[in-house]
């Protein structure tokens, strides 16, 4: 016989349930194991995993979460865009649930742990759950996510910005998968899902029928590592400012016969752009801006026209800059502007900075942290804080849905067939989301 809630809402979990959840937790990590090593099966390249968004090795990922679902006697449902949620039912099904999630596409030749943690973490806290006859509070639902990774439409965060109504449906039709060219509608008709319905009907998901979202997921720097823990609770998803395709255009010439005041050098020029940004960058971090990055992830000259001895006429780069301050972000814009203009005057060449794109900084709700953080200390460590890259934690957070994120220590970083997460840490991370969903009142 199911027992009654065993917390009430706002009571907290006593020492005896942290005693009873963390054993059962532990015993749902063959069960996490086992979904692990099945995933790396079935998305395995040869030297990593590459699980295409909305296609095979997504889908195969999708197919072992569901047949183990089955398995332990859960509810098992997609929308209309091909996500996929398993539930463990509360009494009351008209209370908005939880959902615990993350994505479980990959970037080509990635590991086997970005993305898929975090939704093999919410079964496995299903499993202890179910174990310990816990009926919860309200829906505990977990979330697998499709295309998360920018790498194969050009944008991020497809699967969830479907579900949460943020991704506008006229992409459907122009938005293309880099190795295919079919459009995202294409692939989810293709998979047996419905694109027409995404068009007509309101979002799956809204603030109405979701009361959080826990994401688990890899911490992909070195941070943990460094501190030797294996955990940290995430403080704020990090807005960035990118331009995607910026040229500086001067003029090639005779590396020999021109002298300097008649060059129009583009690489010294890009050089210049970009030394002058990150001592724009050093210059926020002195003032306090400590989460800021700055990447050039691109700069090249013409291959039709360069060589040693050419003064180059044209580079094409990339700008990528990450913070967790919104102000940091217009600031950036008007420096780049700045300093285009400046340069141009000085060196005689034409910035073109293409379109720029980004997010602003998603702040974490505050009461889903403390919960964390308190679901830490009841384990018997002090929570560790610390702001984090891109996730769908931040479109939750966009439409609304309080949202929090545990990272678990990781070594070699992300997007590579070298990502190391120790089951141990793994399985802390899944007791700090165990206890927290106590914490909260939702067990
Ligand atoms: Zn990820």
């Amino acid at each position: 016989m199911p027992n009654a809630p065993l917390i009430q809402d706002g009571q907290r979990p006593d020492a005896d349930f942290i005693a009873r959840l963390s054993p059962a937790v532990s015993a749902a990590m063959p069960l996490a194991a086992r979904i692990f090593d099945e995933f790396r099966k079935v998305s395995a390249d040869g030297c990593g995993v590459t699980r295409q968004a909305f296609g095979a090795g997504e889908q195969a990922a999708m197919d072992v979460i569901g047949a183990e679902a089955a398995e332990l006697g859960l509810e098992i449902a997609h929308d209309a865009a091909g996500n996929l949620y398993v539930t463990l039912p509360g009494p009351d099904r008209s209370r908005p649930a939880v959902l615990m999630g993350s994505h479980l596409d990959s970037v080509p030749v990635g590991g086997n742990y970005d993305g898929a943690a975090g939704v093999v973490a919410g079964v496995a806290v299903l499993a202890a759950l179910r174990s310990l006859d816990i009926v919860p509070a309200q829906d505990i639902r977990v979330m697998g996510i499709r295309g998360e990774e920018s790498v194969w439409f050009g944008t991020a965060y497809l699967g969830s910005g479907l579900a949460l109504g943020l991704l506008p449906v006229e992409r459907l039709d122009d938005l293309t998968r880099t190795d295919t060219g079919k459009t995202l509608a294409q692939h989810i008709d293709a998979l047996g899902y419905d694109s027409g319905k995404l068009r007509a009907d309101p979002p799956h998901l809204s603030s109405r029928n979701v009361a959080a979202y826990y994401e688990l997921h890899i911490e992909q720097g070195p941070l943990l590592q460094e501190r030797d823990l294996p955990v940290a609770v995430a403080t704020v998803v990090r807005g960035n400012a990118r331009y995607p395709f910026a040229h500086c255009e001067g003029t090639n010439a005779h590396s020999a016969a021109v002298p300097r005041a008649f060059r129009r050098d583009a690489v010294l020029a890009t050089a210049d752009l970009v030394m002058r940004l990150e001592e724009f960058w050093r210059e926020i971090e002195a003032a306090g801006s400590v989460d800021s990055v700055l990447t050039v992830g691109e700069f090249y000259t013409d291959p039709e026209a360069h060589g040693m001895t050419t003064v180059p006429g044209r580079v094409t780069f990339t700008l990528n800059f990450g913070t967790t301050i919104a102000s940091d972000i217009e600031e950036f814009h008007r420096r780049v502007a700045h300093y285009a203009r400046d340069i141009e005057a000085q060196r005689d060449v034409k910035f073109e900075l293409g379109p720029a794109t980004g997010t602003p900084p998603r702040p974490l709700d505050t009461e889903i942290r403390a919960g964390l953080g308190e679901a830490c200390r009841a384990l018997g460590h002090e929570p560790f804080e610390l702001a984090t890259a891109g996730h769908d934690a931040a479109m939750f957070a966009k439409a609304g849905i309080p949202s929090g994120m545990v990272l678990v220590r990781n070594a070699n970083g992300s997007h590579n067939p070298d990502e190391a997460m120790d089951m141990e840490d793994f399985e802390e991370g899944c007791r700090v989301l165990a206890t927290a969903l106590a914490v909260r009142g939702h067990l």
